[in-house]
């Protein structure tokens, strides 16, 4: 190869590399951007926020159909009652700070992720979940929510454990595992409420190793004398302390509230 060809070779290639280079920054400013107009818009409070929950029967059980079916909803009243609650006791002013809406059923399932991959794995999963959200998210007729749940209703007789529930502030989205029992519909929507707070950017209020409420963000009421047993869970802790040692899950929203470090995360509170 003569020198000019050479020459002409590398310019091609230097051209190429800032062409890639300049599409990946514009790729990475549209995300940035589309993250930062979500997390304002999605936790401004001034007109109620769009909850959708997407059903999925994720192993093709009958009584996961029948479950899935039987639902309406006021099956997940409750969920926009204690967001509704909650948000007025921290001062937000309208009266329904959320509403949420059932969705028909999903049939493609969410994609699996890989716990414990890579940042590129997480990055390239995250990326599929904001496609797969948006292509199942938008049924004819139906205006689409700002903050898709896709709940994946098990069948308890199939698997006594569930994998974990995710909500991911980057797209809107969560995806969370449930049982489909009617005596689990409260529990289940507890998590899907966990879920949903994550979405708006609340961190969890827990020990990873072991689970225990975080004091004092884990606890609904730090304060309270004397501190044990708390009365009511934390929603990103989960849980609520029995003792110094023990703690429990809640059985329903009943028993759940939104502590101060939750609230300024959400934006209902200044920090
Ligand atoms: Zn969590």
């Amino acid at each position: 190869m003569g020198g000019d060809a050479a020459a002409a070779l590398k310019t091609t290639h230097s051209v190429w590399r800032s062409v890639r280079i300049g599409f990946l920054l514009f790729v990475l400013a549209i995300a940035a951007w589309s993250t930062w107009y979500d997390r304002l818009s999605t936790t401004d409070w001034d007109e109620p926020l769009h909850i959708g929950i997407f059903p999925i029967n994720p192993e093709g059980a009958g009584s996961s159909d029948a479950y899935i079916e039987a639902l309406s909803p006021e099956d997940f009243a409750d969920i926009a009652a204690f967001i509704n609650e909650e948000a007025n006791r921290h001062g937000i002013a309208i009266p329904n700070a959320a509403r949420v809406d059932l969705f028909p059923e999903v049939t493609e399932r969410p994609p699996s992720s890989k716990p414990g991959g890579g940042m590129f794995s997480n990055l390239w999963w995250s990326l599929k979940m904001r496609l797969y959200a948006r292509r199942n998210s938008r049924p004819p007729g139906r205006a689409p929510p700002q903050v898709r749940i896709f709940v994946q209703y098990h069948d308890p007789a199939f698997s006594r454990s569930v994998p974990h529930s995710v909500g991911l502030q980057k797209g809107l989205v969560g995806v969370v595992h449930a049982f489909a029992g009617s005596d689990t519909t409260a529990s289940n929507n507890v998590v899907i409420a966990h879920e949903i707070l994550h979405t708006l950017g609340a961190s969890d209020k827990y020990d990873i190793e072991s689970l225990a409420p975080l004091f004092p963000a884990g606890y609904a009421d730090p304060d309270r004398q004397p501190k044990f047993p708390q009365e009511f869970a934390e929603i990103m802790a989960g849980r609520y302390p029995i003792d110094a040692d023990s703690f429990e899950m809640p059985a329903s929203l009943d028993e759940v509230l939104v502590g101060d470090a939750t609230a300024v995360e959400i934006r209902w509170v200044n920090p």
